[in-house]
C-alpha cells in the first residue's frame, strides 16, 4: 500500500468512526506523525493532500523544515526540552505537549521575541505511568491558570497518550476521562484559553478516541509503514 493508499483508508476510518458517534468528520483532523520518515514520504503525503505533520524531535525537525518545500502546517508533538524551544520557535502552528510551566515560560519567552502567540496543548498523563511525561489530571488545571497568565502562549486543549498502543478499548476509558477533564477546565472559564481541542489517539486506538470526542488523531505507523 502507498502513502497516498493508507491515507485514504485513515480517511475513511475517521469518517466511520465519526459517524458511529453521531460526529461531523470536518471536526476531526489528521496529524501525520512522520518523525523518522524521509522528507520524501511527507512530499508524498502533501501530493495526496495531507499538509499537516507532526514531528517528535527538534534536530530532525528543523532539518525537515529546510528540505520540505510544500506549505506545510508542523505539530510539535513530542516530549520538548526547555532550551531547545528556541529552535522551533514560530515554526509550529501548535505545541501538543507541554506538561510543566517551566516550559511553556520559554515558549512565552520565545514567542514573545517573535512578537507572536504559540497555541499549545497541555499533556495529561491519564494513566498515572511513571514512563509517560505529562502532568497529572489534578496538575492540568493548575497549569493551565499558569499559562492564561503568559501573553505569548495560548492554551486550545488538552493531549494524551495512553500506554495501551494496541488495545483500543484499554485505551478508551483514557479518552473518556481526558474528554471529562476537558469539560471540567472549560466549566472554570478561564480567560483566554479555549477547551476546544482533544489531540488523542494513534495508528492503534484512533477510532476510538474519535468516539470519545478527539479533534486531532496523530496516526504514524498507519500511514507511513513501521518505524
Ligand atoms: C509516534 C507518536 C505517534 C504516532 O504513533 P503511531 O503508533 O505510529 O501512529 C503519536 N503521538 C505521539 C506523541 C508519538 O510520539
Amino acid at each position: 500500500m502507498s502513502i497516498s493508499d493508507n491515507l485514504a483508508e485513515i480517511h475513511r476510518r475517521i469518517r466511520t468512526a465519526a459517524g458511529s458517534a453521531g460526529r461531523n468528520p470536518d471536526g476531526i483532523r489528521l496529524v501525520a506523525v512522520s518523525k523518522t520518515r524521509p522528507a520524501a514520504d511527507i512530499s508524498e503525503a502533501c501530493a495526496a493532500g495531507q499538509l499537516l505533520f507532526g514531528e517528535n524531535y527538534v534536530q530532525e525537525f528543523a532539518a525537515k523544515t529546510v528540505e520540505v518545500q510544500d506549505p506545510v502546517e508542523w505539530h510539535f508533538i513530542g516530549h520538548l526540552q526547555s532550551n531547545k524551544v528556541k529552535y522551533i520557535a514560530g515554526k509550529v502552528a501548535l505545541i501538543h505537549s507541554v506538561d510543566r510551566l517551566a516550559l511553556a515560560e520559554e515558549i512565552d519567552r520565545q514567542w514573545g521575541r517573535l512578537g507572536s502567540v504559540c497555541n499549545i496543548l497541555v499533556q495529561v498523563n491519564i494513566s498515572g505511568e511513571a514512563s509517560k511525561s505529562g502532568t497529572t489530571a489534578a496538575g492540568a488545571l493548575h497549569l493551565i491558570r499558569a499559562c492564561a497568565q503568559l501573553p505569548n502562549v495560548r492554551v486550545l486543549g488538552l493531549m494524551t497518550m495512553p500506554p495501551f498502543f494496541d488495545d483500543p478499548e484499554a485505551a478508551r476509558p483514557c479518552f473518556a476521562e481526558l474528554r471529562c477533564l476537558s469539560q471540567a477546565i472549560a466549566a472554570e472559564q478561564i480567560a483566554g484559553v479555549e477547551m476546544r481541542e482533544l489531540s488523542m489517539g494513534m495508528s492503534g486506538d484512533f477510532e476510538a478516541a474519535i468516539q470519545e470526542g478527539a479533534t486531532l488523531v496523530r496516526v504514524g505507523t498507519a500511514i507511513f509503514g513501521a518505524r
